[in-house]
């Protein structure tokens, strides 16, 4: 089995190719900050990482995940998701405070006790901030989203995803119900001012910013 170190790493580098990017090659300098590590720190362990055949390395020039690195960079990420999703569930944690435990027990917990949680859950398909969980063979679903300040006036939409999982803003969405699953119609949408309206099922109303906006993804209603 993988080290935590090594998992984090592989994390971060799948994070950084397929999260913000293209699927092209990562920057050191990129990956360093990203890690809180030095330049110097990282570059060691990609070589490493490439040693193993869990990555491709081409110095100076950046890093990419290899199809096993790939593989193993999807299994954490189902491990983190499952517990996620299990820790709000089935221990009532609330949603802000999940993510810093999932960090620690997605390295710990073993395959077993993975397929015991993920049936307890009902073979879940997303976490609780709305991230697609793979599946046990590695695959993510595609999912067609759209930012929320892109929603026209009129139209109707579930609350899907997170797009920013800080602490203080996951509170702020929660106290208003801006979260995923909760079903919303755009009422109003000024891009001068920035601000947009929404109407929940119950038709109480709600009006946010549109940097907020922008940070929330929604599946549109046909
Ligand atoms: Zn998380």
């Amino acid at each position: 089995m993988a080290t935590s170190t090594v998992e984090n790493y592989i994390k971060q580098i799948y994070a950084l190719q397929y999260e913000q990017g293209d699927g092209g090659l990562v920057g050191m300098g990129d990956l360093a900050v990203a890690l809180g590590v030095t330049p110097g720190t990282a570059t060691s362990m990609v070589k490493s990482l490439a040693r193993d055949k869990h990555v491709e390395y081409t110095p100076r020039v950046g890093v990419a995940l290899s199809e096993s690195g790939k593989s193993l960079a999807l299994h954490v990420l189902r491990r983190h998701r499952l517990v996620e999703l299990f820790l709000v569930k089935i221990l009532g944690m609330e949603w802000h405070e999940i993510h810093e435990e999932a960090e620690t027990l997605e390295h710990a917990i073993s395959e077993r006790v993975l397929a015991k949680i993920d049936a307890l859950l009902g073979r879940p398909k997303v976490d609780p901030h709305g991230d697609s969980i793979p599946s046990p063979s590695g695959v993510i679903a595609e999912r067609n989203l759209v930012a929320l300040d892109q929603c026209d006036v009129g139209r109707a939409a579930t609350i899907s995803r997170i797009e920013d999982q800080a602490d203080d803003f996951l509170q702020y969405l929660e106290s208003n119900r801006l979260t995923p699953g909760h079903e919303i119609e755009v009422v109003e949408s000024d891009r001068h001012a920035g601000i947009l309206s929404l109407r929940f099922v119950d038709g109480s109303q709600c009006s946010l910013g549109f940097p907020v906006a922008r940070k929330i993804q929604v599946e549109l209603h046909d």
